[in-house]
């Protein structure tokens, strides 16, 4: 059987204008002018969809959502549930890494595995980082780079937590025979091999990072810090590291006035403002997460809950405010596909896994389309 979008507005993340997609069980066959020619073998079944005209954009990458629910910063009772697949779906998710946080205790790497598991049952396409916060890591093996090497889904370390008062309070040496872990599971596996780092509000900053590329000879693609937009100084930080070849990931977190945060629409539109290399920035949800708020005394003092919803609303944030989607896109879906080596993910191709998305005209979901399948349908 064949599926057609027709009538599509596509943004692959790049605008290709009014196309027909053709798909072929989970994979992008034909992108063409729409209502023109395209030769499909005889006696084929074809089931034809009418996009309207409206937006279709390839399914977001979530690089960092707690699959298995986060949170417990006060006690088991701040637990996060897990969120439900339908949550990604209606959020225009279509890939999820998945990873654990500060409880890196009472989760573990089998939970997070089976989390993957779940999702890829309900049709989503979902990986996972190994570890948590926390060193010595939370591996399933024993070892990160074994981790990576041995278990499909996952595709480097995550999240080890930076200046943070719920660190490890990791030394440099510690953070590179981790990245090293990272970078040599990944070539053996051909896998990302990323190092994804949660980094605190704390004024170390990115300073870790900056000396292990100082003073080792690891790439500079093998550390991915995150929640790089928590903080003015440390989203400076973070753009100077830029301009040494890594890539940063900025949360889409709600922001509240004073707590000095920048919201991922502005970090993004600053981002695109300045010349720095388009494709070295990420826009994630900490979908499931806890977003704690800690007194001096590093005490909770209240929470919020992450959600993957908050993509969509950040990325038409940014169009709302005359960013072009194909200018937008790519930090949610072809830069974290590309760097975390997603195959197939990210972009509106032939040969591409077909994660499809269709827009209303508010930017919200109409529908989903994962390994060509309609896995989600707004009624309206
Ligand atoms: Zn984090």
């Amino acid at each position: 059987m064949i599926q057609v979008l027709r009538n599509a507005q596509v943004y692959a993340p790049q605008s290709l204008g009014l196309k027909d997609v053709f798909i072929a069980g989970s994979k992008i066959i034909g992108v063409v002018d729409a209502g023109c020619e395209f030769e499909l073998p005889d006696g084929v079944e074809v089931v034809e969809h009418d996009v309207l005209g409206r937006q279709l954009i390839p399914g977001l990458v979530d690089c960092h959502a707690h699959i298995t629910g986060g949170g417990g910063e006060d006690g088991a009772s701040t637990k996060v549930a897990a969120p439900l697949a339908e949550t990604y779906f209606a959020a225009g998710v279509t890939s999820v890494v998945g990873l654990l946080g500060t409880d890196d205790i009472t989760r573990s790497t089998e939970e997070l595995l089976a989390g993957v598991r779940a999702l890829r049952e309900e049709g989503l396409s979902a990986w996972c980082w190994t570890g948590g916060y926390h060193y010595p890591l939370t591996t399933l093996t024993g070892s990160p780079r074994e981790d990576i090497v041995h278990i499909d889904a996952v595709i480097g370390v995550g999240e080890l937590a930076i200046s943070d008062h719920r660190s490890s309070q990791l030394t440099l040496d510690e953070v590179l025979r981790t990245a090293s872990d990272c970078h040599v599971g990944g070539l053996i596996a051909r896998k990302a091999g990323v190092l994804h780092l949660h980094l605190g509000d704390g004024k170390r900053g990115l300073d870790l990072i900056r000396q292990a590329l100082e003073q080792s000879e690891l790439p500079a693609r093998v550390f991915h810090p995150t929640h790089v937009n928590r903080q003015r100084a440390l989203f400076n930080e973070a753009l100077e590291l830029t301009k040494l070849g890594c890539h940063i990931d900025v949360t889409a977190f709600p922001i509240e006035d004073g707590d000095g945060a920048i919201s991922a629409a502005d970090a993004l539109r600053e981002y695109l403002a300045s010349d720095l290399p388009g494709n070295l920035i990420s826009v994630s949800s900490d979908g499931g997460g806890c977003l704690p708020v800690f007194d001096e005394q590093g005490r909770m003092v209240k929470y919020d809950v992450g959600t993957s919803a908050s993509l969509l609303e950040t990325l038409n944030d940014l169009t709302d405010s005359g960013v072009a989607l194909e200018r937008a896109l790519p930090a949610f879906t072809s830069n974290p596909a590309e760097h975390l080596r997603l195959d197939g993910k990210g972009r509106i191709a032939v040969g591409y896994d077909a994660d499809l998305v269709v827009l209303k005209e508010d930017g919200s979901v109409v529908s989903v389309f994962t390994a060509a399948e309609t896995h989600y349908k707004n009624k309206n």
